[in-house]
């Protein structure tokens, strides 16, 4: 390794943490909760509930707009889970990704139905504690009914809904999940990319074979000269498919390379962005970590995408200073690019404009099309050195009693009313606009 690409190394783990070889039960956790997270009735009981909520409201948002989505996910043959870590004093926390093959349907009560597949990444960031980081009387939600108690108490049985839940049951926990398009070209465009090529060529081919046929046979009319026009009517069909498949390999070539110039400026602002990011919150909060940041930003844009207006002022973490208006749109996918667009902090109040690339699945009127969108989102958040990177708006600790109560739909505490502004503990969104 020269010294070059050292140095680009110790740079990549500074931005990203440390980079391990993911061990057999992370494997083993990420495909249990990817599986209780497809197949089981409810979602996965692993899924932290903030991001939990969003799955939610989408669902919720199809059945406004009266659409039913049917998806199927397998994991591509031969991948692997891979991962990042980063650690703090407190907490383990791990990004766990697999290449998937996506399957998902649409259909609108009364109109079309639509159907697409693509090949994605699953994130999955997944959070728990270090050894013994985490006191008897430290409160969680419980997995079952989500009402907050201490461990201990957890594990005596919750005070709602009886439930005996250990720590082993509270973590690991998925504190963020979602899609991410896989933008490479897969095994399964070339060989569709190869079939078409083939097929237009095998079509060209016939009428050169139909001529070539007939030009032999109104010739001189022997046993020998059909079967020649036979092989001739044969050989110029075949021919063209040799120049399909020639033809597949270059359109195949272009494209690799018209993605890349495209996809380079947009690796190389989305990397810009991260750094960015890390150098300028790690100033003033340690703690940070731009894993947890990324399925944050993620989650709170298809948080505002998927619920309208007048929902939108219940949710704590919406703090719209603007009026963001209704989005027609059933599925929403990263595509893995940001752009960094403004941070500044004003003392310790820190806040990021980003452009986030999606692919989305739009509706208009009885139809069903695909967009590339970008929309910009601002995010804010008062930098703490305190910053408790456990924390989670379902488990909010209200400041004048503090008491814990689930602000994620409530923005006043439940026992004495007193408002919550979760800015002091979290992201919260200020601003989405559609570019
Ligand atoms: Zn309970
Ligand atoms: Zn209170």
């Amino acid at each position: 390794m020269s010294e070059f690409s050292k140095e680009l190394d110790v740079e990549q783990k500074r931005i990203k943490g440390e980079n391990i070889r993911i061990n057999y039960s992370d494997k083993k956790f990420y495909e249990c909760f990817f599986n209780e997270y497809h197949f089981a009735e409810n979602s996965a009981q692993r899924l932290s509930r903030d991001a939990e909520f969003v799955y939610v409201q989408h669902k919720k948002k199809l059945r406004a707009m009266e659409i039913e989505m049917a998806e199927s996910v397998s994991p591509m043959p031969l991948s692997e889970v891979s991962g990042s870590s980063f650690s703090d004093e407190k907490y383990v926390r791990k990004r766990l990704t697999q290449p998937f093959y996506r399957r998902v349907k649409f259909r609108k009560k009364s109109g079309k139905s639509f159907e697409r597949r693509q090949s994605i990444f699953t994130d999955a960031n997944v959070i728990y504690p270090r050894a013994n980081s985490i006191a008897d009387n430290e409160k969680f939600p419980c997995p079952n009914c989500g009402k907050t108690a201490g461990l201990k108490q957890l594990e005596q049985g919750c005070e709602a809904c009886g439930e005996e839940t250990y720590i082993t049951g509270l973590f690991p926990k998925v504190k963020g999940f979602f899609y991410r398009k896989n933008n490479s070209i897969s095994i399964r465009d070339i060989g569709k990319t190869l079939l078409v090529c083939c097929i237009i060529g095998m079509i060209m081919g016939i009428p050169f074979g139909i001529s070539e046929f007939i030009k032999n046979v109104s010739g001189r009319f022997t046993q020998n000269t059909f079967s020649d026009a036979v092989a001739s009517a044969f050989t110029a069909p075949l021919e063209w498919i040799m120049i399909g498949v020639v033809a597949a390999v270059l359109v195949l070539l272009v494209r690799l390379i018209y993605d890349n110039i495209k996809n380079t400026s947009l690796i190389f602002e989305t990397n810009e962005a991260k750094k960015k990011i890390v150098q300028t919150v790690t100033e003033q909060e340690k703690t940070f970590c731009f894993d947890d940041f990324e399925a944050k930003v993620i989650s709170l844009l298809k948080l505002v995408i998927f619920t309208n207006e007048d929902e939108r002022e219940q949710l704590v973490c919406c703090q719209l200073k603007n009026p963001v208006r209704k989005f027609e749109i059933a599925d929403c996918l990263y595509m893995g690019y940001m752009k960094l667009a403004d941070i500044h902090t004003d003392y310790n109040l820190c806040s990021i404009s980003l452009d986030i690339y999606t692919e989305d699945i739009c509706v208009k009127e009885k139809k069903f099309y695909v967009k590339n969108n970008v929309f910009r989102i601002t995010v804010e958040k008062r930098l703490s050195e305190m910053n408790d990177t456990g924390f989670e708006l379902c488990n909010s600790t209200c400041p004048l009693c503090y008491e814990h109560f689930n602000s994620l739909e409530n923005p006043h505490c439940t026992f004495c009313d007193a408002e919550y502004n979760p800015i002091e503990n979290d992201w919260v969104v200020t601003d989405v606009k559609m570019k």
